[in-house]
């Protein structure tokens, strides 16, 4: 039976947490933008802990030619405002001097009470009118710890970009969220192969490929965090095309035959398309199974792929939900993932990392999928921990990802099996 025809958890009650947060902030996303954008750069706006967070998500990467940096604001009244104004600007017209190869710039707030003083949306528009005339656009978004967990500031990064979308009523296939360049090419072979030539995808790989938009769109959302950038995109007359996410061979399938299906694809075509990718992506998967069937899982909340995750780990390799927790449920862009969820399956919204944590220790799951913050002290306890982040920073959708996917779950799993020998 299709996932979408099962009830699953569609109506299971939710527990709602609210209390302490354990997250990163939305300028985390930088790190993986960058790398998406290549004409991008990004300037958070912010204090020497906002430097300090940037540089050390980043790892130990040296560039020649950065595309991020922070212009640190120091605590000031509010009649210095005029003169941090002057020197964002003066900023920002060195940047740009020095590297010309600037086309898109991302003024990122934070939340220092400092920054929040300055109008960083106005200050883009008054530099954007400013360069515009040398090809250079200016826009801003928050990545506020205040407003944002970790995968929002992607969304927040997204959803600025679409009033930057020309308008076309054309039919076409949109899809949205940051992926690898590698599952993008994938997606791409694809779409041809079932005859789809108008795709594009949101966020383009240059500023100047930014896609049109308009009522003859569908989009596909790549990524279960960008409930701002779908809601403008509706805006804009958008239609957004309801799937599973594509994690693993069985989500992968769901999600291209959703696009396939809104864009008159015939299902024979579809099949003639995805039946070989998919039948590899089950027999590397099928290898995986012995290795994670019967295991148990427990997420708590931080990237918001949890949902996705689960209904992949559960259904294709058999693991047991203890609990699925993450940071926001959004009933919509999740009817199909809570549907093929299996029917029971604890789930929360909202994080009280102290209660949670107490049940992570009650239940002493054979994995707990959490943040880098609580990983150690866990993992101090015996329980073997996998970071939430690593999902968001690996290539892991698609067939050909599928089975890396599951290895990045089995492994913590391996290596304590081979430390109780
Ligand atoms: S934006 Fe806020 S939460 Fe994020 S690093 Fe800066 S001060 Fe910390």
């Amino acid at each position: 039976m299709s996932a979408a025809l099962q009830k699953g958890c569609s109506d299971a009650p939710v527990l709602f947490e609210r209390g302490q947060r354990e997250v990163f902030c939305g300028l985390t996303g930088i790190v993986w933008l960058h790398r998406k954008i290549q004409d991008a750069f990004f300037l958070v706006v912010g204090s020497r802990t906002c430097a300090h967070l940037i540089q050390s998500a980043a790892g130990v990467m040296i560039f020649a030619e950065p595309r991020f940096a922070t212009a640190i604001l120091e605590e000031r009244d509010l009649a210095g405002l005029a003169d941090a104004n002057e020197e964002l600007d003066r900023t920002v017209a060195r940047l740009l001097e020095r590297r010309p190869d600037i086309k898109l710039l991302f003024l990122v707030g934070s939340c220092p009470s400092e920054v929040i003083k300055l109008d960083l949306a106005r200050a883009s528009q008054r530099l954007d009118a400013q360069f515009k005339t040398r090809g250079v656009r200016v826009l801003s978004y928050s990545g506020s710890g205040i407003e944002t967990t970790f995968t929002q500031g992607e969304d927040a990064c997204l959803a600025a970009l679409v009033p930057q979308m020309a308008q076309s009523d054309a039919p076409q296939l949109l899809v949205v969220g940051a992926l690898a360049e590698v599952v993008e090419d994938q997606f791409a072979r694809l779409f041809r192969a079932m005859g789809i030539d108008n795709f594009a995808f949101l966020p383009p790989r240059r500023a100047a490929d930014i896609p049109a938009v308009g009522r003859g769109t569908r989009f596909l959302l790549a990524q279960p965090f960008l409930a701002d950038t779908a809601r403008a995109l509706e805006g804009r007359g958008a239609q957004h095309v309801p799937a599973l996410f594509p994690l693993g061979a069985e989500g992968t399938s769901a999600w291209l035959a959703a696009g396939a299906t809104a864009m008159g694809v015939a299902p024979a075509r579809l099949r003639e398309a995805t039946a070989l990718p998919e039948r590899r992506s089950r027999e590397a998967l099928a290898r995986m199974r012995e290795q994670l069937a019967g295991k148990s899982i427990f997420f708590m909340p931080d990237s918001q792929l949890e949902v996705p995750l689960a209904r992949f780990l559960s259904r294709e390799l058999g693991m047991r939900l203890v609990e699925v927790g993450t940071p926001y449920l959004h009933r919509a862009h999740l009817a199909h993932e809570l549907a093929a969820l299996p029917e029971g399956t604890m789930l929360s919204e909202g994080q009280h990392v102290e209660r949670q944590l107490d049940r992570v220790r009650a239940a002493r799951a054979d994995l707990t999928v959490c943040g880098l913050g609580l990983a150690n002290p866990l993992e101090a306890e015996g329980l073997r921990t996998k970071w939430s982040i690593e999902l968001v920073f690996t290539p892991v959708q698609g067939y050909d990802q599928a089975a890396d996917l599951a290895e990045l779950f089995a492994r913590p799993l391996r290596r304590a099996a081979l430390l109780e020998v």
